[in-house]
């Protein structure tokens, strides 16, 4: 299982993800994890929470243990 955020509602949700392929014009093919938002449809991308240091802790999400 996979930790995912929706950008559109904000919620943090489980879920294994779909893998989805795309071609990078810097990297060339990729993949990536992505799963639908059950609260709103949206596509979200996986929830990395140490992408940055910055980022730590700027979740902002109260339903799961994002280290906010
Ligand atoms: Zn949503």
């Amino acid at each position: 299982m996979m930790t995912f955020r929706c950008e559109k509602c904000n919620f943090c949700f489980e879920s294994v993800g779909e893998r989805e392929e795309y071609i990078s014009p810097t990297y060339g093919p990729c993949f990536k994890y992505v799963a639908r938002c059950p609260a709103c449809d949206n596509i979200c991308n996986e929830h990395r929470i140490n992408l940055k240091k910055s980022d730590k802790g700027s979740c902002g999400c109260s339903n799961c243990s994002c280290g906010s």
